[in-house]
């Protein structure tokens, strides 16, 4: 029996790619795009598919052909000069439209591992697609550059301690490096007990992050890409610490 789509109550009958048409073509058009990024960091620390042509069955034809088609169809234009290193400036519209594409990517990424147990919940899941098109509460999304071209997609589950309560905030990070547009999505479910706080700072490695990288949701105002600091394969500011930026003392995920 198939199994239930991870946005509706239909059978998951769709055997898609992960990455849609277009961004495949541009694979196919430069090879060099779709390298996989070298980290130095033990692997064993997050999980990642490295390879572009990946097939996903955890959705149906009707989200997959709707809307899930549309939001590529919308994310095209902007992203296609940024994957090809082309300035952009982006509006509202479009960084809310970039931010939905990021999480929907990290939503099935997450399902195409069967083995663990997804962040992401099924209220998250159903909300997020339209009419409500709800991006989940406690959810930042940022845009990068990286000098390398490269190809890159995982998620990573980090915990952090309130009040000496341990694992009171479990966050799921999601990072995909297309070319040379990286993307990071974050998103926090605190405990119940802990839900008057409003916006909790998760603390992060240290970085130029400020500088390396634009925040694309929430919004404030319009952003202009790249940032003033890129990503580079190797060094203090490498696309590794991005990937690992969330991952601050020790991993109690696994
Ligand atoms: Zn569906």
């Amino acid at each position: 029996m198939a199994r239930q789509c991870i946005f509706c109550p239909r059978p998951a009958d769709s055997k898609e790619h992960l990455w849609s048409g277009w961004i495949l073509e541009v694979f196919k058009s430069r090879p060099e795009l779709q390298q996989p990024i070298r980290f130095s960091k033990d692997k064993t620390t997050a999980r990642w598919i490295d390879n572009p042509e990946v097939l996903i069955s955890c959705v149906c034809q009707s989200c997959n052909n709707g809307w899930m088609s549309d939001l590529e169809i919308q994310n095209r234009p902007q992203m296609l000069p940024m994957l090809l290193d082309q300035r952009t400036t982006l509006g509202p519209q479009q960084q809310k439209s970039l931010a939905r594409w990021a999480i929907l990517k990290g939503m099935v990424l997450e399902a195409a591992n069967r083995e663990r147990d997804s962040f992401y919940n099924n209220e998250e899941r159903s909300a997020f697609k339209p009419p409500l098109s709800s991006i989940p509460v406690a959810t930042t999304v940022w845009i990068g550059r990286f000098s390398g071209i490269g190809f890159h997609a995982g998620g990573t589950g980090i915990f952090r301690p309130l009040e000496n309560v341990p694992k009171a905030i479990h966050g799921h990070v999601t990072t995909i490096v297309i070319a040379h547009l990286a993307i990071q999505v974050l998103t926090a479910h605190v405990l119940p007990m802990f839900a008057d706080r409003g916006r909790i700072s998760l603390g992060q490695n240290p970085g130029k992050w400020d500088m390396s990288l634009l925040e694309c949701w929430p919004i404030f105002g319009s952003v202009r890409w790249p940032p003033p600091i890129s990503f580079t394969p190797k060094g203090a500011n490498s696309i590794g610490r991005l990937v690992f930026r969330w991952k601050v003392g020790t991993d109690i995920s696994k």
